[in-house]
């Protein structure tokens, strides 16, 4: 089991429900109130972007005023990039997160032509680099989370194992063996993918290769870079859903470019119907053909069923389609709910790909607003997806599964991205989403 603050994880302990900050950490009293607010709703971590040193007396304020209030919660500092800062807010903070593909290594999408003592050297440093952290983590009894991140793996990784699952849970291994090499152990990993198919590949093949290394760790889980409304809860449940209906998942975050507080009530209602699923749920499978009928009358209960449900049975065996019954929708609700879970797991694209950030600290634009504009013009193209991300630093690594985007370049502004390419000055929102108008119709 590891411990964050009050807080156990694994070992049978219930799912424990967590979600980030997305006000300036500069801004005390504006992320005090957003915690507060996403306590509230049910958060049980509260996790907060440290993108600098200039950030971290920012993070113990937070917390000194949370806990002046009553507010026990535990905090988690988010680091990429920044050993230094990692440092600092171990012996702050309940948990530290870092991300092993930017920690150390880099990831400038270059083929590296290691020998295998350049790629044990590389791990070494690597290993050399962890071993302060992890002292200090020992001493305050801090957590560690090893956050692997799809769109951010190392240039050493995936020149060995590709840009795979495999890469990702090789990512999170090489770790449990730094971990190991310092006896430390309250350290919890995760896998995320803004693809829900790799994202739960990848966690089953980490879960696998811990049974087999003969020591298991909590796992964090989630879809990054969801998007917002039906479609990012429908990722949401899909990806998380399925790793919970075959028991591995010790703490979730639902990822939603809202509100945090809108992530931890879903995280609540999906965690709730998938503990206590109604009895007239069945599934029916033909073939590559599922249906499942339920006659659940809560719409978002009943949306997460059925995505948890059929990426589950998508995850066993592939299915081609999918019909939904429930008395209690129309007809055209229940398909439209199915298109939308065959897109989600994509097996059958009927629109337009989004790929959104939930922002965080970094974020100096108005995203939701911006996603729901890039969504109105651009909705109509099942054979493009489009990222809308909140900053330049993550941003466009993050969103390396899309063709087109914007990313986030401060004072309000946002470049245009067209894959890894930089296609414009930072620009206001509606001039850039006139300049993706023009990419995409030359594009066809
Ligand atoms: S991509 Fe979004 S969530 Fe990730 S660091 Fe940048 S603003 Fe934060």
């Amino acid at each position: 089991m590891v411990k964050i603050g009050n807080i156990g994880l694994g070992e049978g302990k219930p799912v424990v429900i967590q979600s980030m900050t997305n006000t300036d950490t500069n801004d005390v009293s504006a992320t005090v109130a957003q915690s507060k607010r996403m306590i509230e709703a049910g958060c049980q971590l509260v996790r907060i972007t440290v993108p600098t040193m200039k950030e971290v007396p920012a993070i113990a304020a937070i917390k000194e005023q949370l806990r002046a209030e009553g507010y026990e919660t535990p905090l988690v500092a988010d680091v990429h990039y920044n050993p230094e800062v990692a440092d600092a807010c171990a012996a702050i903070v309940e948990k530290v997160r870092i991300n092993p593909g930017n920690y150390v290594d880099k990831r400038k999408f270059q083929k590296l032509d290691l020998t295998e003592d350049e790629y044990r050297a590389s791990l070494q440093a690597m290993a050399d680099r962890a071993k302060p952290l992890i002292e200090i983590c020992k001493q305050h009894g801090t957590a560690l989370r090893i956050g692997v991140n799809h769109g951010s793996l190392c240039d050493r990784i995936v020149s060995r194992y590709g840009n795979t699952p495999k890469a990702m849970a090789m990512s999170a291994m090489e770790w449990i063996d730094i971990c190991q090499q310092f006896d430390f152990h309250n350290v919890v990993f995760s896998i995320k993918s803004s693809n829900v198919v790799s994202m739960t590949e990848a966690t089953m093949l980490l879960w696998e290769m811990m049974h087999k290394n003969g020591t298991v760790y909590p796992l964090h889980i989630g879809v990054t870079e969801a998007g917002a409304g039906d479609e990012g809860r429908i990722k949401s449940a899909a990806g998380i859903g399925t790793l919970l209906l075959n028991g591995i998942g010790d703490t979730i975050r639902v990822s939603l470019t809202e509100p945090p507080e809108n992530e931890v009530v879903f995280a609540k209602i999906m965690v709730d119907v998938l503990q206590n699923q109604p009895a007239s749920l069945h599934l029916l499978r033909n073939e590559s053909e599922l249906t499942i009928c339920c006659d659940e009358p809560d719409r978002t209960r009943w949306m997460a069923l059925a995505a948890a449900h059929a990426a589950n049975a998508h995850h066993q065996q592939k299915i081609k389609n999918l019909s939904l019954e429930n008395q209690h929708f129309t007809q055209e609700e229940n398909q439209d709910l199915a298109d939308k879970i065959l897109q989600a797991c994509r097996i059958k694209m009927s629109q337009t790909e989004f790929i959104s950030c939930p922002s965080c600290g970094r974020t100096q634009y108005d995203i939701q607003t911006a996603l729901a504009k890039v969504k109105a013009r651009f909705s109509g193209h099942p054979d493009l997806k489009i990222g809308v991300m909140g900053c330049v630093v993550n941003g466009p690594g993050e969103m390396a599964d899309a063709d087109f985007g914007i990313v986030g370049a401060g004072n309000g502004k946002v470049i245009v991205f067209k894959q890894k390419e930089r296609l414009s000055a930072p620009l206001p929102i509606d001039q850039a989403l006139d300049e993706l108008e023009r990419l995409l119709a030359n594009h066809k």
